[in-house]
């Protein structure tokens, strides 16, 4: 069984640091990597080691330079690999490469990447799999013709996705057929942009779902379990914003059957480490599959409030070679597993809600976070002095409550919220203040559409 000594983080920010903490604790070494704009950055201290690479790329490019980051891997004596989310997290030439160089990728298989990242090559999977779909496009769709006779057949609204989509980019919805034609031309040249690929593929467009999301976790023995259910239907324009577990506003017998539906999907495939399987689930009842994330999302920290199992450790168990319900992970089974409460995430962003979400810069002149009991914070970049540049996504720091209830998870985001002083650049905590307030948050009676359509919370 390979022995995992040294662990290089091959990302930035928050999650690095979140990786590296459950490093610490396993007493692993920690190797950290940084682009040249985050010579300052704290995921570099909080590393045993770092080392810069990408030298002379853009500030993206640097985190996306896999050979030099396998040089740094190979030159100190890395043992294995983490992607976190976003950059390499699912770019299958990175577990290719580890695969060549002898490192241990932790993380989904290969196929597992390649198969997931094909969005219509995941839905595919799902069908076999006897997943409920949404109605869409056979493969992807290759003229404007296809667009508008699938609109003439499902009825308007669509969506097109671009085939390598993910974060809520590259999506746009189609509301008539004289909208598909400039949609159609923009939806391509705008996923050649963002992702090197610019296939598209088409659904219909559902209106009001919740969306629903499962943490899967399986080991290379063949056990494969799921640890219940997200609701992130607080989006803006398709993005996550606020997520909270269990969706206790759905009944308990449709939250049991979207987990069994994604446990189904991923052990047909044999899947291994953590991964989540997407739904959106209508007001009648009804489900479907969107997607599948081979990663650890953002929002994994929910899951481990209500179940108190750490999803980062165990990916880092499962690359080692150890059993789900062995000494060293030591996961209930299945069917007694259970959780305990409520959690609730906010996205501490340094954005402007009242300026169309605009991304804020600078200097933090003053940083004092909330705290206390049931609150856990994953922070980035966050401290009095450090500079926010503009070269990187905006997540600030993560604020996860847990309470007996849902109210009292409210409570207490509220009251951490209220407890932070961050100076210097702009924040959405008022916004976010203002969702934690709103009557259909608090019922958890609310949809995809939800912000969107509440212009009220942008106040
Ligand atoms: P990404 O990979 O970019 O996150 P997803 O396929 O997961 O894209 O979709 C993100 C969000 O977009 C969903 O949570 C939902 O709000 C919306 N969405 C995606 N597909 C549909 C659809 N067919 N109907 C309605 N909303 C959709």
């Amino acid at each position: 069984m390979p022995k995992i000594n040294t662990v290089l983080v091959a990302n930035r920010g928050e999650i690095a640091i979140r990786v590296f903490r459950a490093c610490n604790e396993l007493g692993i070494r920690t190797v950290a990597i940084y682009s040249k704009e985050d010579t300052l950055s704290l995921h570099r201290n909080k590393a045993d080691e770092a080392y810069m690479v990408g030298e002379g790329k853009s500030p993206t490019d640097a985190y996306l330079d896999i050979e030099d980051i396998l040089r740094v891997a190979k030159e100190h004596d890395v043992d294995a690999i983490h992607p976190g989310y976003g950059f390499l997290s699912e770019n299958s030439n990175l577990a290719r490469r580890c695969a060549e160089e002898g490192l241990i990728f932790i993380g989904p298989r290969l196929e597992h990447l390649v198969m997931f990242g094909d969005k219509i090559n995941a839905r595919k999977q799902a069908e076999l799999a006897g997943i409920p779909m949404i109605p869409g496009s056979k493969g992807t769709v290759n003229s404007l013709d296809e667009v508008l006779a699938f609109g003439e057949k499902c009825g308007y609204p669509i969506i097109i996705k671009a085939v390598n989509g993910g974060g809520g980019r590259g999506m746009r919805v189609v509301h008539s057929a004289e909208e598909a034609i400039t949609a159609y031309d923009m939806a391509k040249s705008e996923a050649k942009k963002a992702f090197g690929n610019d296939e598209i593929y088409l659904e219909k467009y559902l209106q009001n779902p919740k969306h629903i999301e499962v943490q899967i976790i399986g080991d290379t023995h063949g056990n494969l379990m799921h640890l219940f259910e997200r609701d992130c239907s607080v989006q803006r324009r398709h993005q996550k914003l606020v997520e909270i577990a269990p969706a206790f506003a759905l009944p308990i017998e449709q939250r049991k059957a979207i987990c069994e539906a994604a446990v189904k999907l991923m052990k047909n495939v044999d899947y291994i480490s953590a991964g989540t399987v997407e739904f959106l689930a209508t007001p009648d009842g009804k489900f479907y599959f969107i997607e599948v994330n081979p990663r650890i999302q953002v929002e994994h920290t929910v899951t481990e409030q209500i179940t108190g199992i750490d999803i980062v450790q165990t990916q880092i168990k499962i690359a080692e070679g150890y059993n789900l319900h062995g000494p060293e992970i030591a996961l209930p089974q299945q069917d007694e597993l259970t959780t305990i409460g409520h959690a609730i995430q906010c996205r501490i962003t340094t954005e402007d809600p009242s300026n169309n979400f605009m991304p804020d810069t600078g200097k933090l002149i003053t940083y004092r976070s909330g705290g206390g009991f049931g609150i856990r914070l994953d922070g980035g970049n966050a401290f009095t002095g450090s500079v926010i540049t503009p070269y990187y996504d905006s997540l600030l720091v993560k604020a996860t409550t847990w309470g007996l209830t849902h109210q009292i998870a409210i409570t207490k985001m509220l009251r951490c919220l209220k407890e932070f002083r961050i100076r210097g650049v702009k924040t959405n905590i008022q916004f976010l203040e203002n969702v934690l307030q709103n009557p259909h948050f608090i019922k958890g009676d609310y949809t995809t559409d939800f912000v969107d359509n509440t212009p009220e919370l942008f106040v």
